[in-house]
C-alpha cells in the first residue's frame, strides 16, 4: 500500500468538502468532533476529505426530523401538484450543478467523468421529473360490486424510509430511492456509502435550497455496522429500500423483520451474457465490452458469465482480447478515459484476488490478470478476461463486480439456458440472436427479472428492475415505487340504508 498523501485544495475544480458530516432537518452537522473515516481519491490515492460518522444518537435526531416532517409537517399534505413543483425544482438546482456534481463523483468514486456526466448525472435529474410525473398521474381504485356499497381504495403515504446506497453508482442509484420515496409524500434519511459520501452529500445539501420543507430529505454518513444498522433499526423507520451486496441484504432484511418493515432489496448479479452464432457479431462485441467493463466494471447487472456458442468461440474471444487490450485506462477525470480505477484498495486486492482463483479452477487467463502497469498510485487494473473450465468454478458463481470478464463455451442454446439459471442469483440476462425464436427462447426459460435481447445496459425506468432468486426482493419501476412507498386504505360506505340487525332493541 502506498502512503495517503494530502490533497492540494487549490487543484480542486469545484470545492470539496474538508468534511462530511450529516445533513438533518434542512441544517449542516458541525465537523467538530465524531469518529473520522479517511475519504480517499482512489486515482490518486490522496486524501480528499473526511467523513464524520454518525453515531447512534445523530441517527435518531436524522429520524425525529423525519418523522417529525412526516408527522405534523406539510410535505405529505400538499397537493401532488405543490410537490411536484418542488420536485421539479430539485431536478433544476441538481442540473444546474451537473458538473461540479460529477466531478466529485469521479474525484470520490474513480468512475469516468465522461460516463457519469453523461449517463448518471441526467438520469439523476430524470429520476425526479419521471417520479414527480408518476405521482401526479397517481390514481385509486373503486369497487362496486357488492351492493349497497362503494369501497374505494386510496393509496397513503407509508411513512419515513430508511435508503441505503452502494459505492458504484451514487448519485444515479440513490438519488432514484430519494425520488421514488418523497414523490408519494413520505420523509427520509438516506445512508450513503462510508466509501463515497461527497456526491450526495452535496445533492441533500442542494435539495434543502429549494422550497422543500426542512426534515424532508436527511443524510446520515458514516459505516453499515454502526450508521447503516442504528437506521435500519430505528423504531422511528417505517420502510427500508436497500441497494448493496447480497451479504448485507440479508442482514438488513433480518433486521428489518425484527420491526415489521418492509423492504425491498436491489442485490447482486452474475448475469450470463449469451452469445448466439446467429449474433451480429460486431454489435455483439461492443456490446459485451460494454457490459462487463463500463462503470470500471463494477455494476450489479454487468454481463460477467459471457458464454459462447462454440461455432464462434475462438473468434469472439480473439477480437474481445484484442479490444480489451486497447481500452483506455485512466484518470477519471479525463474525457478520453473508458475505465478508470476500482473504488478502493481493499476492493481492487479482492478482485484481483479473482485471477488466482480462476487458475486454481483450471481456467485459462486470456488478458489483463493485474494491477496496470502505467500508474505507480491509483487502483488502476487491467481489463481482464478468463476462459472458466465449467460453470461450477467460483469465477462463474461469484460476483466478482470489477474488470473481470469469465468466458464459458456451450454447444446448443438449451444448455446456454441451463447454464444461465446454474447460478444463485437472477438479476439480468443478455442474448445476442438475429434468429427471433432463439433470442424469445432465452428470454421466456433464464429466470432473471430483465433480459435485454440485441442491447446492453438499458433501463427503462417504468418497466420493472430488481432479481429473482438472491438478486433482490421488490422491483423498481413507476407502479412498483407507487405500491412500495404507499400504504393501501380501503374505505367502504353504503350508498343507501339497508337492514341492519337491531341487537337488544
Ligand atoms: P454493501 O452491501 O457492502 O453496502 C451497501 C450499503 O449498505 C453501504 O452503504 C453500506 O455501508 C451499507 N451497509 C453495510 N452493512 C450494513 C448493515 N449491517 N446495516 C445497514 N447498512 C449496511 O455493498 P457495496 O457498497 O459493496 O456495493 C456493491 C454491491 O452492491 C454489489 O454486490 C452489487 O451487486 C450491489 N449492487 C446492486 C445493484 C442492484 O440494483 N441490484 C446496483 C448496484 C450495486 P458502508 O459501505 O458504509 O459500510
Amino acid at each position: 500500500m502506498n502512503a495517503i498523501t494530502p490533497f492540494d485544495r487549490s487543484k480542486a475544480r469545484f470545492p470539496i468538502p474538508e468534511v462530511a458530516t450529516s445533513f438533518i432537518n434542512g441544517a449542516s452537522v458541525g465537523a467538530a468532533g465524531g469518529h473520522r473515516i479517511p475519504v480517499i481519491s482512489p486515482a490518486t490515492e490522496e486524501l480528499i476529505s473526511e467523513l464524520r460518522e454518525a453515531d447512534a444518537d445523530e441517527v435518531a435526531a436524522a429520524v425525529a426530523a423525519a418523522r417529525n416532517a412526516f408527522d405534523k409537517g406539510p410535505w405529505p399534505r400538499m397537493s401532488v401538484d405543490e410537490r411536484k413543483k418542488i420536485m421539479l425544482q430539485i431536478k433544476d438546482v441538481l442540473m444546474k450543478h451537473a458538473d461540479e456534481l460529477a466531478y466529485l463523483e469521479t474525484m470520490n468514486a474513480g468512475l469516468a467523468v465522461t460516463h457519469v456526466r453523461g449517463f448518471h448525472v441526467p438520469r439523476m435529474g430524470f429520476n425526479f421529473e419521471f417520479f414527480a410525473e408518476v405521482a401526479s398521474q397517481a390514481a385509486g381504485d373503486a369497487y362496486t360490486q357488492t351492493k349497497p356499497y362503494l369501497s374505494i381504495v386510496t393509496r397513503e403515504p407509508i411513512g419515513v424510509g430508511a435508503l441505503i446506497g452502494p459505492w458504484n453508482a451514487p448519485l444515479a442509484l440513490c438519488s432514484m430511492k430519494i425520488a421514488s420515496c418523497i414523490a408519494f409524500g413520505n420523509t427520509c434519511v438516506l445512508k450513503p456509502s462510508e466509501f463515497t459520501p461527497l456526491s450526495l452529500r452535496r445533492v441533500v445539501e442542494l435539495i434543502n435550497t429549494t422550497d422543500i420543507p426542512k426534515g424532508v430529505v436527511n443524510l446520515v454518513n458514516g459505516r453499515g455496522q454502526t450508521t447503516g444498522d442504528a437506521l435500519v433499526s430505528h423504531p422511528g423507520v417505517d420502510v427500508v429500500s436497500f441497494t448493496g451486496g447480497t451479504t448485507t441484504g440479508r442482514a438488513i432484511a433480518s433486521r428489518a423483520g425484527q420491526g415489521l418493515k418492509p423492504v425491498a432489496l436491489e442485490l447482486g448479479g452474475k448475469s450470463a451474457n449469451i452469445i448466439t452464432a446467429t449474433a451480429n457479431m460486431e454489435r455483439a462485441l461492443d456490446g459485451s465490452l460494454l457490459g462487463i467493463y463500463s462503470n470500471n466494471g463494477q455494476q450489479c447487472l454487468a454481463g460477467s458469465r459471457i458464454l459462447l456458442d462454440r461455432k464462434i468461440a475462438d473468434s469472439f474471444v480473439a477480437k474481445f482480447v484484442e479490444r480489451s487490450k486497447k481500452i483506455i485506462v485512466g484518470d477519471p477525470l479525463e474525457q478520453k478515459t473508458n475505465i478508470g480505477p476500482l473504488a478502493y484498495e481493499g476492493h481492487m486486492k479482492r478482485v484481483l484476488s479473482y485471477v488466482d482463483i480462476a487458475k486454481q479452477d483450471g481456467a485459462e487467463l486470456l488478458t489483463g490478470g493485474a494491477a496496470h502497469p502505467g500508474f505507480n498510485k491509483g487502483y488502476y487494473m487491467q481489463p481482464t478476461a478468463v476462459m472458466a473450465k465449467s460453470n461450477a468454478a467460483r469465477v462463474c458463481q461469484e460476483e466478482i463486480f470489477g474488470p473481470f470478464a469469465t468466458f464459458l463455451v456451450y454447444d446448443d442454446i438449451d444448455e446456454a439456458i441451463a447454464i444461465a439459471n446454474q447460478s444463485d442469483f437472477g438479476l439480468v440476462g443478455y442474448v445476442w440472436s438475429e434468429h427471433l425464436p432463439t433470442a424469445m427462447k432465452v428470454s421466456q426459460n433464464v429466470r432473471a427479472g430483465t433480459i435485454w435481447v440485441n442491447t446492453p445496459l438499458t433501463r427503462e425506468l417504468r418497466a420493472p428492475f430488481g432479481g429473482y432468486k438472491h438478486s433482490g426482493i421488490g422491483r423498481d419501476s413507476a407502479e412498483d415505487c407507487k405500491m412500495f412507498f404507499t400504504e393501501a386504505k380501503t374505505t367502504t360506505i353504503p350508498l343507501e340504508d339497508f337492514p341492519m340487525a337491531k341487537w337488544g332493541a
